[in-house]
C-alpha cells in the first residue's frame, strides 16, 4: 500500500529537471518500481484530470499536460504519498516559494498549472493513475 505515482509536468521536462527530481526521490529513500516517458494526447489528458473538468482552469490544464513529453515514475516506500507530497510542495509556486522553498515546485514551478510535478493524492488515486501508465487499468 506504500506506494505513489509521481510525474514530472512537460515544464519541468522540458527544463531537463528529470534526472534531478529522480537522485532526490532515492536519496529520500523512495524506490522506483516503474517509469517512464510518455505523451498524453489530449483526449488522455482529459481523462487524466477528469475529477477537474468542471474548474475554469480545466482547458488550460489539459493543453499545458498534453504539449509534451511527462516522465512517470510509481514509487514505493514508507508513508509513499504523503513523503512525495511534502516533497513537492503546495500546488502554487509561489506559495511553495514562501512556505517551503526547498521543495521541488518551490526550485522547479512556474505558476499554479506549470507547477513541475504531481503526486496522488490518496490510495484510490494511485491504483488509478498507475493503471492509467501501466495498466491493470480495471475501473470503468
Ligand atoms: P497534482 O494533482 O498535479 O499533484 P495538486 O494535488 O497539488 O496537484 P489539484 O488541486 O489536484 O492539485 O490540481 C491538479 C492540478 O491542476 C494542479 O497540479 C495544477 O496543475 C492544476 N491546477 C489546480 N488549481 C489550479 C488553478 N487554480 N489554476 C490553474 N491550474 C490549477
Amino acid at each position: 500500500k506504500d506506494i505513489t505515482l509521481a510525474i514530472v509536468k512537460p515544464d519541468a521536462f522540458l527544463a531537463a529537471h528529470v534526472d534531478d527530481i529522480r537522485q532526490e526521490i532515492l536519496h529520500a529513500g523512495l524506490q522506483i518500481k516503474a517509469e517512464g516517458e510518455f505523451v498524453l494526447d489530449k483526449a488522455s489528458a482529459e481523462l487524466f484530470y477528469r475529477e477537474h473538468k468542471n474548474r475554469n482552469f480545466f482547458p488550460h490544464l489539459v493543453s499545458f499536460m498534453s504539449s509534451g513529453p511527462v516522465y512517470v515514475m510509481l514509487l514505493s516506500g514508507r508513508d509513499a504519498i504523503k513523503k512525495w507530497r511534502l516533497m513537492i510542495g503546495p500546488t502554487d509556486p509561489e506559495k511553495a516559494r514562501k512556505d517551503s522553498p526547498l521543495s521541488i515546485r518551490a526550485r522547479f514551478g512556474t505558476d499554479n498549472t506549470r507547477n513541475a510535478v504531481h503526486g496522488s493524492d490518496s490510495h484510490e488515486s494511485v491504483l488509478r493513475e498507475m493503471g492509467f501508465f501501466f495498466g491493470n487499468y480495471t475501473e470503468e
